[in-house]
This record gives structure tokens, C-alpha cells and sequence, in this order.
């Protein structure tokens, strides 16, 4: 199968346009358009990996971090991102990182740990605010009705199935044209930033045919779809010990760095995988019992405040699920082809126990 058909399907669940600015996610060696036969998924892709992927005959590594991350100057054996890019590329495998997009979409990273926690009523913690547009077609009545209301149906047929229904409305207004009034049919229609071409390309052919104008407004709505972190709640309540068993049981961790208890029963659990402390304000403002993350410093722990309880369960624990959730949409949609887990614990952290 070529990579891009591959890279594609996860591209459709977690696009590209989704990553944060700081990120590398996307391929990074290699190639859409080579045929492979097999494809290993992995957090990160060291160079034990790689050879991993040399002895399983795969020439795609799936990654959830990206190898390179920023500017590289030099490509050399001297460190190890230089190892891991010279041995795929002399080995012909390409190298593919699918993260903070994978982060930030509602089936993602975050959801995976939800589901292993159980919990009922997951919402995007906090959602991104600059990732819906909206495009606005202004048809004359008159116009659209003198050919029997086609410009309007074929509006209605490019865009059906793919667009937020909440947000399309339509209406007809009174606008002055050359001096006189004229009723226009307006229809308003909010999608998402990773249809943008493809609305673009819709709303063209509308154009040429038609000569229907058309224009588009980036909107400043939260996106409940796209963003960072997840929020929901435990079945049954749990006093906070009994929570913090539960918690190292499901997501099968050896340690859990928390902040004091504060005697209070858990049920709402705010979740991000990796890095979190970024989102512990806005866990203390949805209200959370508990933050679960990772890579909390010393004194970000101060910054609970008596308000939640932050569980900092460490970075590869958080996203250790993560290969199982891209294993499983992989073959799901290509049930036939090889995908394989790495058995490579890459954590680069030990426990001395
Ligand atoms: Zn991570």
C-alpha cells in the first residue's frame, strides 16, 4: 500500500492543520508515494526502533512524537536524532509523527486515557477558538427562482454531510443593488478549518456556474470538536485515595506524584496526556477534582492551591496508549495489512524501586 493512502486515513481523523505551532507533526523522512508491506506503530522512534523496524521488515515507523522536533543544523552520528535519521534513511524507511493534532482532536490521545478511566460525558477541556470559518452565499430571489431554485439546491447538495448543522443558517434579507431593493437568499454555513480547500473548491464550482458570489469569515466560536485536554466524570463517586488506586490500576503506573488531599469525594476528572500544566487553571475552572497529566515541576505542584488534586502519572504512562489507539484505527479501516505494535519500551525514565 503507498504510505500517503495510509497517512491519509490518519490525517482524516486527526488533520494536520491541527497541530500546535511548535510541533513537527507529518512525515518526516520518506515519502508518500513508495509501496509498503507492513508499518510499525511506536511512541517515539529511537533508534532501537528503527532496528526493530529493519528486523520486522517494515518500512513505515508510525510515531506519536516527532524525531525532529526543531531546526536541525547538522545530520550526524553524534547524537541520537542523527542516528535514528541516518539508519531509516539508509534503510529505506520512512518515518511518520502523528501528535499535538493527535492531541487535540476529540477522539485522541485524550479520549483514550478517558476511556480506560471509564468515563462518562468527555468534553474537550479547552477548546481551540480559531478553528471554524464560515462561508456566506448571497443568491438573488429572483435569480434562483427564474431557474426553478437550482442555485440554491445545488448549494444545499455540495455542502450536505460535511458541515457543523448547528451553525447553517439560512435567510432572506432586503439588499440595495444599482439603487433598488433586492431580496436576497443568504445562507450562511460553518465548517471546520480542515475542510477550508475543500469548500473553496465547492464554492468555485457554485461560482462558475452560477455566478453566485461568496465570502469567507474566520469566527472566533470555541471549536467543542478541536483542543486541548478532556473532562469527565467517574460512573461513582470515589473518596480520593480509593481514586488514586483505581487510577495506577487502570492506567497500569508504577508511581503517581500528587499534590495533598483535600478530603473531598472525586467524580469530575480532567485528563492531558503529556505535558499538561499548562491547562491546570482551566481544570480548577471546569471545576475538576482531579488533574491527571504529566511533567509537572516543583513548584507547579504549589500552583493546585488547595483546589484540585493534581496526579502527575509521568509523560509515557499518560501516552502509552496511544500506539493501541492508532493500531486499532489502522486496522480497522485496512483490516488486511500488517500494522504492528513495537514491543520497545522507549521511556527514558527508570524507576529505582
Ligand atoms: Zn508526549
Amino acid at each position: 500500500m503507498k504510505i500517503g493512502k495510509i497517512l491519509n486515513h490518519l490525517e482524516n481523523i486527526a488533520p494536520g492543520i491541527y497541530q500546535e505551532s511548535y510541533d513537527n507533526s507529518g512525515l518526516i523522512v520518506g515519502d508518500r508515494n513508495t509501496n509498503v508491506e507492513s508499518a510499525l506503530i511506536c511512541l517515539d522512534s529511537t533508534e532501537n526502533v528503527i532496528d526493530e523496524a529493519i528486523k520486522q521488515k517494515c518500512k513505515l515507523v508510525i510515531a506519536h512524537h516527532p524525531i525532529v522536533f526543531s531546526g536541525l543544523k547538522s545530520i550526524s552520528r553524534s547524537d541520537y536524532i542523527g542516528r535514528v535519521l541516518i539508519k531509516a534513511i539508509k534503510n529505506d524507511i520512512a518515518i511518520y509523527s502523528i501528535h499535538t493534532n493527535l492531541d487535540n482532536v476529540a477522539n485522541g490521545v485524550n479520549k483514550m486515557i478517558a476511556d480506560k478511566l471509564k468515563l462518562k460525558n468527555c468534553k474537550i477541556l479547552a477548546p481551540k477558538l480559531d478553528t471554524l470559518y464560515k462561508i456566506t452565499f448571497r443568491t438573488q430571489v429572483e435569480e434562483n427562482e427564474k431557474i426553478g431554485g437550482e442555485i440554491d439546491a445545488a448549494i444545499k447538495s455540495e455542502f450536505d454531510h460535511f458541515t457543523i448543522e448547528d451553525f447553517n443558517v439560512v435567510g432572506i434579507s432586503q439588499e440595495k443593488t444599482n439603487g433598488r431593493s433586492v431580496s436576497m437568499i443568504k445562507t450562511e454555513i460553518c465548517y471546520p478549518k480542515d475542510r477550508h480547500s475543500m469548500v473553496m473548491k465547492k464554492a468555485s464550482i457554485i461560482n462558475e456556474e452560477f455566478g453566485t458570489t461568496f465570502e469567507i469569515s474566520e469566527l472566533q466560536t470555541p471549536n467543542v470538536n478541536i483542543g486541548s485536554g478532556m473532562i469527565g466524570e467517574l460512573k461513582k463517586e470515589m473518596n480520593e485515595t480509593e481514586f488514586l488506586g483505581y487510577l495506577k490500576k487502570q492506567l497500569e503506573v508504577e508511581v503517581i506524584r500528587h499534590t495533598g488531599l483535600l478530603r473531598k469525594k472525586v467524580r469530575k476528572i480532567a485528563i492531558c496526556g503529556g505535558s499538561g500544566s499548562f491547562l491546570l487553571n482551566k481544570a480548577i475552572q471546569t471545576g475538576a477534582d482531579f488533574f491527571i497529566s504529566a511533567d509537572f515541576k516543583y513548584h507547579q505542584f504549589f500552583d493546585a492551591d488547595g483546589k484540585i488534586v493534581v496526579a502527575d502519572i509521568g509523560h509515557f504512562e499518560s501516552e502509552k496508549f496511544t500506539r493501541q489507539l492508532l493500531f486499532n484505527y489502522l486496522s480497522e479501516k485496512f483490516p488486511n495489512f500488517a500494522f504492528r505494535l513495537s514491543r520497545i519500551n522507549t521511556n527514558p525514565i527508570k524507576y529505582f524501586k
